[in-house]
């Protein structure tokens, strides 16, 4: 009788012993989930690692965890975070994966429970010398980027009489996998922020030696036009010519540089907009009687379609000249001899529209925007059969937004390109 209820007594103190075990190991997943959502929500290294190690202090009841990352260059590894008060002085100290424990784990990918450090010949001891923080115990676990080991993290001295658990071990494996997404993700969010600020450096420094190059080129520049200019009124017609050339670079010299002062205004939002109300017929008319020579000496027709009654648009004269020019230049640089170059002007209720049609070499598909960023051009720089610094099209995008409308390319390769400008006809609010 005693036997028969002695022995379903005992097993329910089993039942409940492992009861109370798997509800024990079901608060440990919680926790770990709990964890996992935290750190995945953490962006920034530094509170990341320091979180990471006062977790795992936390979970295994230890007096401290710390977490060695692998120095790609070196091959060492580093301490990054400890979470006691030694944290500081670990900062950035290495140990050399040959010769010590973390070094061992990270090798063979297994955990380490050690009873006492001081016994294990692996124990890198230097490092415990150099800040003043002894040992005891020590639970070490890899940390892997799928099957990549990238680091270690450790739980130093576990509190009480007992050693590390199967448990702890289980528990600070499961943080080691989570933290070593989090610190991935960290990286490479803190690489890209990185990459950011150096392109936004390089855009500021392209942005001061244009600005530089530009007003220190301008005046010695106005210098060679005004004295050229002046010295050809005076030369006869045997040295005249050589100074025509000396003055046609120079000009076409301080077209670039106003270009690229144009483009740092626009860059800078320093465009000051003078509208007045003209026919945009006859400032078509001019820029293709301004090209018409140069399109002649290069075998292209240019040809003109505007509308028999005038075209009102109140804009800022100079800069739709310098939007047509632009344009115009581009159409005649890139069609072949015996080409064809036609400029349409066409009102559609309260809106202008200005295409530059050619048939010329044409542009890429995928190229059809990228051409209207700075210093984008679709020949590579090397192998250039063409001139041009590849600026009068951010330049006239830029000046066409600025009078609220629109410009945009098609094209066909090798049978020619259009250029769109919609500019509204109505007055411009400033911008
Ligand atoms: P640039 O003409 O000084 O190079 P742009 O900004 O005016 O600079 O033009 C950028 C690039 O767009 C040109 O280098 C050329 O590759 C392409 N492009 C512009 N207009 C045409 C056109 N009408 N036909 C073919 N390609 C063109």
């Amino acid at each position: 009788m005693d036997n028969r209820s002695s022995a379903p007594s005992r097993d329910s103190s089993e039942l409940q012993q492992e009861n109370e075990r798997l509800r024990d190991a079901l608060r440990r997943m919680e926790r770990i989930l709990e964890i996992s959502r935290e750190l995945t929500g953490l962006m920034a290294l530094e509170p990341l690692l320091h979180r990471i190690v006062s977790l795992g202090a936390e979970l295994t009841d230890s007096e401290s965890a710390s977490i060695l990352l692998l120095d790609k260059r070196t091959g060492e590894l580093r301490f990054r975070a400890a979470s006691s008060d030694v944290g500081n002085q670990l900062s950035d100290i290495p140990v050399p994966v040959e010769g010590s424990i973390a070094g061992a784990v990270l090798r063979s990918g297994e955990p380490a429970v050690i009873a006492d450090v001081r016994r294990d010949r692996r124990h890198y001891s230097a490092v415990g010398t150099q800040i003043g923080f002894e040992t005891r115990s020590l639970l070490a676990v890899p940390m892997k980027i799928l099957q990549h080991p990238v680091g270690v993290l450790e739980a130093v001295n576990k509190r009480g009489s007992g050693g590390f658990t199967a448990e702890d071990v289980e528990v600070l494996t499961a943080l080691a996998a989570q933290a070593a997404v989090a610190i991935e993700n960290a990286r490479l969010v803190e690489e890209l922020r990185a990459a950011y600020e150096q392109l936004g450096q390089l855009d500021r420094l392209k942005s001061d030696v244009i600005a530089i190059a530009s007003h220190e080129l301008r005046t010695p520049l106005s210098l060679i036009l005004g004295y050229s200019a002046l010295l050809r009124e005076r030369l006869d017609d045997q040295t005249g010519p050589q100074l025509d050339v000396v003055l046609r670079a120079a000009m076409r010299l301080r077209q670039i540089i106003d270009t690229m002062i144009n483009l740092r205004y626009l860059e800078t939002g320093e465009v000051e907009l003078a509208c007045t109300p003209f026919d945009l017929r006859e400032e078509v008319k001019a820029a293709c009687e301004g090209y018409r020579s140069l399109a002649e000496a290069n075998g292209v027709h240019l040809q003109m379609q505007v509308p028999a009654s005038p075209v009102i648009l109140c804009a800022d004269r100079d800069k739709v000249r310098l939007v047509l020019d632009n344009l115009l230049s581009n159409a005649v640089k890139f069609t072949p001899w015996d080409g064809r170059v036609q400029v349409t002007v066409t009102q559609r209720r309260n809106q202008a529209q200005i295409a530059v049609a050619d048939t010329g070499i044409g542009i890429p598909q995928e190229q059809l925007e990228r051409i209207f960023q700075p210093f984008e051009q679709v020949e590579e720089h090397m192998k250039r059969r063409y001139g041009g610094v590849g600026l009068g099209l951010s330049v006239v995008k830029g000046l066409v937004e600025q009078h609220g409308g629109r410009v945009w390319a098609e094209s066909v390769q090798g049978r020619g390109s259009r250029f769109v400008v919609v500019l509204p006809l109505g007055e411009v609010e400033a911008r």
